[in-house]
């Protein structure tokens, strides 16, 4: 027997199957898709099995396998047929698709370590009624007959609550014996949970989706706080009662924990969680419950798409507009195609859910390619906010630099009537980008309406698409201070800011620095939604997802910033960013308001998001695309040329250029190269080639030669991202 293996070359460079022998003792347990161990030169390594086979032609001689890794664990043949569809879209070796779907931190199971965690109990070595016998002689009554009674009530007892030498005076009269049993690190409970009547809305789009039984895709289109989740758990509640399981992804962990808790409520024990904040332990717990079909539903980040469920009945995305889907490291894969080609392959529905879906998504469901269903209303009955634009040209002039007055007034009313306020800081973007602190004007690429990316070296502003640029003035060309600057300002900054505006304020802050221990974000939610803190002040993080229902104030400072990312998408990122973080006030009846701080008081973007327009600014956004050919109307390919030796990263981006000029077709555009966004990173010159491209059938295999020419270079990299979610 011979088995055909994809080894996991830490070089990742050998992309290619290597026949081993199968030995006797594990010919009947090896299967496609397990891990095993090989020999390979003079080292040891894991590979996966990718076929057996009965005959092989070569003389050569050939190694066996030394072991299989985990026999629990397998890529089925769907997976393994997903890793060669991920392999062409994005160009990534083989085994880097199949790393993904079995992460490096799901350690397996192997001779010297077991990752299953045990609980140990102690149960008796002898007949009941032998230890009864024993006991009715054994007239005095101790801790040791105490023992042997909870046992004998029991069955078994854990033996953790019981002192040692009474356990070893028991095991050495061999009347008791000790067994482990496996256990889930994460174990719940079936409750009962708290289910709201459907209204109309939800009723029909739950309706819709329930009714087809093929694979179709929805947007389901849905303001904040219109109850997407409660259709999302009906569908895979009607999924799980017809024996089918489903996948759920969300964008970060974050929410994850909020809304685990009601997929917890709804269908416990079924649940298995899937994300990085587990620890190595729980994983494999997770995946474990997963591959012995012992859960119906996985709730989890990106690489959850790739979680082994049998009988898949529904795929959903929540909030489908979130960069976290795409991957930005090989494999460049975005979870929503993973969920299409699930989808097609068990000809089931995948939901994508949000409130404000991305122009690709939205402009597919408007041509009819994905079905559109609408949620317009608040389903818990309260109302959207008021929103207030601030425009901080004139607060500054007032000294009002980080609070404006009418966001010191509302925050003061709110604290006075015992509401919860949410501060968010937009920390997006970049220093490098250049900003007049007086009257918020930045430099923009005439060409492309992308913002410039400051060269310090060179004293000079760049547009990292096309190329273009000029000088760098010390004065505003706009209002002629001399007050350009990079913005920024901390969260820290604004905290202290705050507790020196308001004497008695309680603000509990959440960014990066107060979240990066286990169990952080739950701890920080739970305080704030049970009134610990008057105020959650945080970054983009807060933004989404979360429903506290005593929040009656969303102040938003420096909404420009990610105006200011220098990517074409940086307008509907904002308008995400804003109209989510607004959607976190008035989720029940309470009056409430939101107050935008910029310094783009005109802004079309922020003024569509006073006015809860989606609609607007996607006709607005969509006609800049259209003009300035980006995606949805074209697609794009980013190229990466990156080397520690900057005439050569640029005279290879030169030549790469050229080839691409002449290999690809006519009607697509190649732009640059030019220096990349991150120019200078950890010692290496960043160089960038943009395609825009709509029907072009030479692209790929161009794409491809040109991967595999630089994959054995070692001075030089190149790296492709097929459908790039930032430039
Ligand atoms: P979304 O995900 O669309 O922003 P949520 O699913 O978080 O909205 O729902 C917002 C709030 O409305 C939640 O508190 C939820 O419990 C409540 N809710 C949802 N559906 C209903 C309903 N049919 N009746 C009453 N309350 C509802
Ligand atoms: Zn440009």
């Amino acid at each position: 027997m011979y088995a055909e293996i994809l080894i996991e070359y830490p070089t990742k460079k050998i992309d290619k199957y290597f026949t081993y022998l199968v030995p006797n003792e594990i010919q009947d347990k090896i299967k496609a898709g397990m891990k095993v161990r090989v020999p390979f030169g003079k080292k040891i390594i894991n590979g996966f099995v990718m076929s057996i086979n009965n005959t092989y032609t070569s003389s050569y001689k050939l190694k066996e396998i030394i072991d299989i890794i985990d026999e629990e664990i397998i890529l089925s043949e769907e997976l393994r047929e997903l890793g060669l569809y991920i392999k062409d879209k994005t160009l990534c070796p083989l085994i880097t698709a199949y790393q993904a779907m079995l992460p490096s931190s799901l350690k397996l199971k192997d001779k010297h370590t077991d990752y299953n965690y045990y609980k140990k109990y102690l149960v008796l070595n002898k007949s009941p009624e032998d230890i009864q016998t024993y006991l009715e002689t054994y007239h005095r009554k101790n801790k040791q007959t105490d023992l042997l009674e909870a046992i004998l009530d029991n069955e078994k007892v854990l033996k953790s609550d019981y002192s040692y030498s009474i356990i070893k005076a028991l095991k050495d009269k061999e009347l008791i014996k000790e067994v482990k049993e496996q256990e889930y690190r994460i174990q719940k409970l079936d409750i009962k949970p708290q289910k709201h009547e459907l209204n109309e809305e939800q009723q029909a789009a739950y309706d819709t989706i329930k009714n087809i039984n093929n694979h179709t895709v929805f947007l389901l289109e849905g303001i904040t706080g219109s109850g997407k989740t409660e259709v999302y758990l009906n569908l895979i509640d009607n999924c799980i009662k017809n024996g089918k399981s489903a996948i759920m992804l969300v964008p970060e962990i974050s929410l994850t924990i909020a809304l685990v808790e009601r997929f917890y409520e709804w269908f416990g024990s079924k649940v298995a969680i899937f994300h990085s904040r587990l620890s190595d332990g729980e994983k494999y717990d997770e995946y474990l419950k997963i591959v012995r079909n012992e859960v119906s539903l996985v709730v989890g980040t990106r690489s959850a798409i790739f979680m082994p469920l049998n009988n898949l009945g529904i795929i959903i995305i929540d909030e489908e507009h979130s960069e976290t889907y795409k991957q930005e490291s090989v494999p460049r894969y975005n979870a929503i195609d993973i969920a299409k080609y699930r989808g097609s392959y068990h000809n089931i529905p995948v939901v994508l859910g949000s409130a404000t879906p991305t122009l690709e998504t939205r402009a597919r469901a408007i041509k009819g390619v994905y079905k559109h269903l609408f949620l317009t209303k608040r389903a818990g009955g309260g109302q959207l906010p008021e929103t207030e634009i601030v425009d901080m040209v004139t607060e500054v002039k007032k000294k009002n630099f980080i609070f404006s007055d009418s966001l010191k007034n509302c925050l003061n009313e709110c604290l006075d009537k015992h509401n919860q306020a949410i501060i968010l800081l937009n920390r997006r973007g970049f220093s490098t980008t250049i900003t007049c602190s007086s009257c918020g004007f930045t430099y923009k690429c005439p060409n492309c309406d992308i913002t410039l990316t400051y060269h310090k070296s060179t004293n000079n502003l760049r547009c990292h698409y096309c190329g273009y640029s000029e000088k760098c003035d010390l004065k505003c060309p706009n209002c002629h201070e001399e007050a350009l600057s990079y913005l920024g300002i901390g969260t820290e900054k604004v905290e202290l800011e705050l507790k020196n505006t308001f004497p008695n304020i309680k603000v509990i802050r959440m960014d990066q620095d107060t979240t990066s221990t286990k169990g952080s974000y739950e701890k920080i939610i739970n305080d704030f939604k049970n009134h610990q803190y008057d105020v959650l002040l945080g970054t983009q993080m807060i933004s989404k997802g979360f429903d506290f229902p005593d929040v009656t104030l969303v102040g938003i400072i420096n909404a420009d910033n990610s105006l200011n990312i220098p990517d074409f998408r940086s307008n509907e990122k904002t308008f995400a960013l804003l109209y989510q973080s607004s959607g976190r006030a008035g989720r029940r009846k309470l009056k409430s308001k939101v107050i935008i701080q910029t310094y783009n008081y005109d802004n079309y973007v922020l003024n569509c998001v006073k006015n809860n327009d989606f609609n607007s600014f996607y006709n607005y956004e969509m006609n800049i695309r259209k003009i300035l050919k980006y995606p949805p109307y074209y697609y794009l390919v980013s190229l990466k040329i990156i080397s520690q030796d900057y005439n050569l990263a640029l005279e290879e981006s030169n030549k790469i250029a050229l080839y691409l000029k002449n290999n690809i077709d006519k009607s697509s555009y190649i732009l640059g190269p030019t220096t990349a966004n991150m120019f200078k990173l950890n010692n290496n010159y960043r160089f960038q080639i943009v395609i825009k491209y709509r029907f072009d059938d030479k692209l790929f295999a161009t794409l491809k030669y040109l991967d595999d020419m630089y994959i054995n270079e070692n001075k030089i990299s190149l790296e492709i991202d097929i459908d790039p979610v930032r430039i």
